[in-house]
Order: C-alpha cells, then structure tokens, then sequence
C-alpha cells in the first residue's frame, strides 16, 4: 500500500515537472541586453527571443515574418522605449494580434520606466531626423540602470508567474553580487581615465561616460541618427584638436570611413564599443562580459 502511494506520488511529481516546463514564461525582448537580463533572473523558468540582435543598429530593424510568430506567442514584451523601436515595432505589434502584449497590458514591459534617463528635452522636437525625441534610450549601457532592469524584470516575471516569485527574487539576488564584484574591477579599471575627452559617432554612450567619469565632447553625427556632413566633420576635426580628444568611440555597425580619417587627422584612435550582448562574434554572450570587452579595448585607445 505504501509502495503504491510513493509511486503515485513520484509519478504526479513527474507530470507536475513536465507541466511546469511546458509552461515557461515566453518572453520577447527588442533588444539583447534585455534578454541577457530576462535569462540572469527567469533561469529555466523562461524561454527568452530578441528581435534585433546585437550586432544591429536598434533604432532600424528591418521586419521579418518570423518576427511575428515570436511576438504572436509571447506572454510577455519587453522594450527599450522612448520611441527607439517607434521605426519597427508597432507595425509587427498590430500584426501579431497578441492583445496580451500591448502596451498597457500585463504582458507589456517598457524598461525606461525605472531607470535613469539622460538628455531629456523641455520640447520634444523630432524634426531634422534626431531619433532621440524624448531623451536618451541608450540607457542600458551603465551598470546600475542594469540593475534597475533586473529589478523591474524581477518584478514582472513574479507578478506573471507568482508561485517561482521567491525563485527569481534567488536568482536577482546572485546576479546583483556577481555585477557588484564585477564593477569593483571596471571602475579600478577606468580610474586612471576620469575626465578623458572622447568623441562618439551616435550619441549612445552618456550613460556610459556618466558612470566611468567619460567626457563626451562631441558627436559624428550632426544629429543622432543623421550622417555625418563635411561641414560638421571640418569643425568636428577643429575642436577634437584644440581638445586634445584621444579616442572615437563607434558602434561595429557604422560606416569607419569618415570617423577614421577624423581620427587620423586627429592623431586620436577609432574604438570598436559593443553597443549590446551579441554585437561582437565571441565575448559579449552576456551583459557582464560586455562591459568586460568594451572597457578592455577602451583602456588600449586612451592609453596611447
Ligand atoms: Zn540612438
């Protein structure tokens, strides 16, 4: 009699487990970073998909149907916001039909909400092609606001899915000391670089430059999202010299011609910065090893 009870028991564990795998949170980030993050604090708990990958430009992706069928069975999107998908996403949003996942629902996660946001304008003006209307949505690229991602990430995968809430509380927690140990190492790392001046093609590191004490005192791009013009590159090339400007930070997605030859006009060094988990082919799989490569190669640049 005993015998049987344990087996039935064993075997209702058993289907249980199978049910609670085929049940995991499906979840669809526009961006890498995102899914990196979901991963940190879901675990084995959810299935995570980004639509851009990480070597792409965020701001332009160009739709694909297999797109839809991702966001068609999500129970949960997750955004950058501040108009940075505003090119793509809405479009593949009406056509997946999935009202679970439209803004304002449940399944609807807009990550600007918790986190700090630079460059904040007093009018919104998105005239003259400034992707950029309603501040900076590069805002992942700066440790603490990973943390308040994970955080907000936490708290909506528990409100989800309440019964793995003390599981993703475990799993925030270990990642919090893993990136607290890791920014003892980067902030070592950059000390001796505090008040650098640099330049970067596409205003998408002020987060960044905030955190490490980085200078931005100029851009490529006239405007974010507009190419660089002749004009500008000539009074670019000017004040990069009067300011004694070391490094050029790009995106691996932007053209290097023109900001090369500033940088050789210049006697100052092109840098290749990984925007995003997946932008570079080995070594940004996660979003600690990200930041591990970038400042890597940065330190190289604004040391010579
Ligand atoms: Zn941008």
């Amino acid at each position: 009699m005993k015998r049987i009870f344990i087996i039935g028991a064993l075997a209702s564990l058993l289907i249980g487990a199978n049910a609670q795998a085929a049940e995991k949170l499906k979840v669809v980030t526009s961006i890498q970073d995102f899914a990196s993050l979901t991963k940190e604090v879901g675990g084995d708990r959810v299935d995570v998909m980004s639509i851009a990958k990480g070597y792409q430009d965020p701001h332009f992706v160009e739709p694909k149907p297999s797109y839809l069928l991702l966001l068609r069975n999500a129970d949960l999107l997750e955004v950058v916001g501040l108009e940075l998908e505003i090119g793509w996403l809405p479009p593949l949003l009406d056509q997946s039909r999935n009202n679970r996942i439209r803004p304002g629902q449940p399944g609807y996660l807009d990550l600007s909400n918790g986190v700090t946001i630079l460059d904040k304008p007093s009018n919104v003006n998105r005239s003259m092609g400034d992707v950029h209307p309603l501040g900076n949505p590069h805002y992942w690229l700066d440790p603490v606001n990973a943390v308040r991602i994970a955080i907000q990430i936490q708290q909506k995968l528990s409100q989800l899915r309440p019964a793995d809430a003390p599981y993703f509380a475990q799993r925030l927690n270990d990642f919090k000391i893993r990136i607290n140990e890791a920014n003892k190492r980067w902030l070592a790392t950059m000390a001796p670089f505090r008040g650098a001046k640099v330049v970067t093609y596409h205003n998408s590191w002020p987060n960044f430059a905030k955190y490490f004490g980085l200078d931005v005192v100029g851009y490529v791009e006239p405007k974010p999202g507009v190419p660089p013009s002749p004009s500008h590159t000539f009074d670019l090339i000017q004040m990069m010299k009067a300011n004694k400007v070391k490094a050029i930070l790009m995106e691996p997605y932007f053209d290097a011609k023109t900001p090369q030859s500033i940088a050789e006009r210049t006697d100052s060094t092109l840098v290749v910065m990984y925007p995003s988990v997946g932008g570079a082919k080995s070594g940004t799989d996660d979003y600690i090893s990200l930041f591990d490569l970038n400042l890597s190669n940065l330190v190289k640049a604004l040391r010579k």
